[in-house]
């Protein structure tokens, strides 16, 4: 990474404090110096030149005379009032004691903010108390580690050679997070030295590996270890777990299980007749063949959502020639250092400024805590003539200016990349130069849907061919199976798909318990992804671990066998889930319902996001409503 050795050099100070995040910047400096005039300037939005030129010339002071003194950058976290004021200096905007709660720990001053402790005196853990946890994401790494935390015996069983889930999964070309690197990573491992403002998967899997390893998760997981299913013996209140290993089929009891198998774990592979006579290759994005050679080739890439967008880029500057198969348009926008590395002067910051680092990873998240108002309809506009609502049709106006920049004022390219849905009612994608590359000689974009494959290509509904010697089915992950293959049977001898598809579908008391299926807990199961407020997913992993952990704690402490939730509750939430829904802008034909893959089509019910707002969703997920749950 850019180096970040302790420096006075002023040249360099003064770069960096051009760089920074004003916002951050401001509150950080504020918290070393307690200089009154840095607290009587507005946020960086409505900063005059005078008051930024004030603001910088203060920084640089501060750190021509400070900057290599400081041995840690690290500052406790200030006390609760404090904390908040600063908060709300950031943002320039009061919250309410539900949002502080849930926004308090993404400056991550505290190092496991978020982790379950016990209360008291660990209790005394019975020599058969184990916990399975399926999965070795960023969701079974945090499982992992808060039963490091708590001292409780674990497991991580993974069917992949190595840690790291998705991102040792998908090894697409230019494969990488389109989160900022800030915020996607965990609140204990701070400023861990990400070399790009975007990371790539690669560095993704090395960061979560290393964390694995630093805190004791790896010498207890368990790789190429394949759950297929798991049944609850009722007499010993265990989970017996059947797994496939290298050396064949292993049983294994746990007392629980978490299932950190991930929402994105299948991949929707399409069904379009005649596959078998493709003489070419069918790559999907989630199996890439390493050292696939795409030189010269006709490359056709079915598929323009987030993965789609990433990797067309790298595919066409290979490729002899690429046709781009899109079912319908998407809106993708820029993101600002989207593939671009971390500044130097950005690292040395960090390193150098106590508080910055925690105050830019506060802002970074900031901008998505009003992002709800513009996933909603709002009727009095539509009634004046707009589309959705004055927010989101902004967002529309801008998105397609930017379309018609980035494609040079194409316009038989626009006309086909303008979607007829509302901006936001998807998750964002991220524009990698794909609108760009659409306007390569060696690239062109055909919409519609596959009627069939041929020996040669595609064909389309419409008739014509789309030859193609490589496929790539970017066609994304089917988030109806969470689970699968997987089968789990509960109580009285319940499974749980049988039972999810004699409803409505995968359904879960706040993503993580159905009744009938004690002590058994789902990270990012259905309905949990936050939809609003954002806090990034690293946060939540680590709000659902401990939810599972409270839950073990109080079954250890009071000798109980088992947790569960009761059927009254779990029915009450899904209620209460179902009518939140309605009003977001996913469920509306505005938001292009029919054709959203959260939206489960066959019930036409939300299925992977929570509709709650993100403080809401996380005092649920935090303050455990022991009335909603059986200990027997
Ligand atoms: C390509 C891609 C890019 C993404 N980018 C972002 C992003 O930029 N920002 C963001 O916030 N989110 C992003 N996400 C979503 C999410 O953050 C990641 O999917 C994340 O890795 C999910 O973590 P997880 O631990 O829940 O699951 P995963 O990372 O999917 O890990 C699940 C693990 O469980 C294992 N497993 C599953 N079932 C079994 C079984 N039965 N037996 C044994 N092992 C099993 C799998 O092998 C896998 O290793 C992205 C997702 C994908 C697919």
């Amino acid at each position: 990474m850019a180096t970040a050795a302790p420096t006075r050099d002023g040249e360099l100070i003064r770069r960096a404090v051009d760089l920074a995040d004003l916002n951050a910047l401001r509150v950080a400096l504020y918290q070393n110096t307690r200089d009154a005039a840095l607290a009587a300037l507005p946020v960086a939005a409505k900063m005059s030149d005078a008051d930024k030129a004030l603001l910088k010339d203060k920084a640089v002071r501060w750190l021509e005379e400070n900057a290599g003194r400081a041995e840690r950058p690290d500052l406790p976290e200030p006390p609760e009032g404090e904390l908040r004021a600063l908060m709300t200096m950031v943002t320039g905007q009061p919250m309410s004691d539900v949002q502080f709660a849930a926004r308090r720990d993404l400056p991550a001053f505290r190092a496991m903010p978020l982790a379950a402790e016990w209360p008291g005196d660990k209790p005394q853990i019975p020599s058969d108390f184990r916990v399975a946890i399926i999965g070795s994401g960023p969701a079974g790494i945090a499982a992992g580690v808060q039963c490091e935390l708590l001292g409780l015996p674990y497991v991580v069983l993974d069917r992949q050679p190595e840690a790291g889930g998705t991102w040792t999964i998908n090894r697409y070309p230019d494969i990488r997070v389109d989160t900022p690197s800030i915020t996607y990573e965990f609140s204990f491992e701070k400023r861990y030295p990400w070399q790009e403002l975007f990371n790539r998967g690669e560095a993704v899997r090395e960061y979560l590996q290393h964390l694995s390893r630093k805190y004791g998760v790896m010498a207890n997981s368990r790789f190429s270890h394949d759950v297929q299913g798991a049944a609850f013996d009722e007499a010993r209140n265990c989970w017996v777990l059947d797994v496939e290993t290298p050396e064949g089929r292993e049983t294994l009891e746990a007392s629980v299980v978490i299932t950190a198998c991930g929402t994105f774990a299948n991949a929707a592979k399409p069904d379009i007749p005649g596959i078998e006579q493709f003489a070419g290759q069918i790559v999907h994005p989630a199996a890439w063949p390493q050292g696939l050679d795409l030189a010269g080739k006709r490359v056709a890439v079915i598929g323009n959502g987030s993965t789609g967008v990433q990797l067309l880029g790298a595919v066409a500057a290979t490729a002899g020639h690429v046709t781009v198969v899109q079912r319908t348009p998407q809106w993708i926008s820029p993101r600002e250092g989207y593939g671009k590395p971390l500044p130097e002067e950005l690292a040395w910051l960090y390193e150098h400024l106590p508080a910055y680092w925690n105050w830019a990873r506060y802002t970074a998240t900031a901008p998505l805590f009003d992002f709800h108002l513009l996933q909603r309809v709002d009727r009095e506009w539509q009634a004046g003539g707009g589309k959705v609502s004055q927010g989101n049709d902004a967002v529309r106006a801008t998105l397609i200016e930017y379309i018609r920049k980035e494609t040079g004022g194409r316009q038989d390219l626009i006309d086909k990349l303008i979607p007829d849905y509302a901006p936001l009612s998807r998750r964002p994608v991220v524009d990698n130069d794909w609108y760009k590359s659409l306007t390569r000689d060696n690239v062109d974009l055909v919409t519609g849907s596959i009627a069939r494959f041929t020996r040669d290509g595609l064909v389309m509904d419409d008739g014509s061919e789309v030859k193609a010697e490589v496929v790539i089915t970017a066609t994304g992950f089917d988030v109806l199976k969470y689970l699968l293959p997987a089968r789990f049977t509960g109580l009285g001898g319940k499974d749980l798909h049988e039972t999810w598809a004699a409803g409505d579908g995968p359904r879960a008391y706040l993503g993580m318990m159905v009744p009938g299926f004690p002590n058994m807990f789902m990270s990012y199961g259905p309905n949990s992804q936050p939809l609003t407020g954002g806090t990034g997913m690293p946060q939540w992993w680590l709000v659902w671990a401990a939810y599972a952990a409270r839950c073990m704690m109080r079954l250890l402490q009071e000798g109980k066998g088992r947790v569960e939730v009761t059927q009254q509750a779990f029915d009450r939430y899904n209620q209460a889930l179902d009518e939140a829904a309605k009003d977001w802008l996913q469920m509306t034909p505005e938001g292009g319902i029919e054709k959203n893959y959260y939206v489960n089509r066959d019930h036409r019910r939300l299925q992977v996001n929570a509709p709650w707002l993100s403080e809401d969703f996380h005092r649920m997920c935090t303050v455990v409503d022991w009335d909603d749950l059986a200990l027997t």
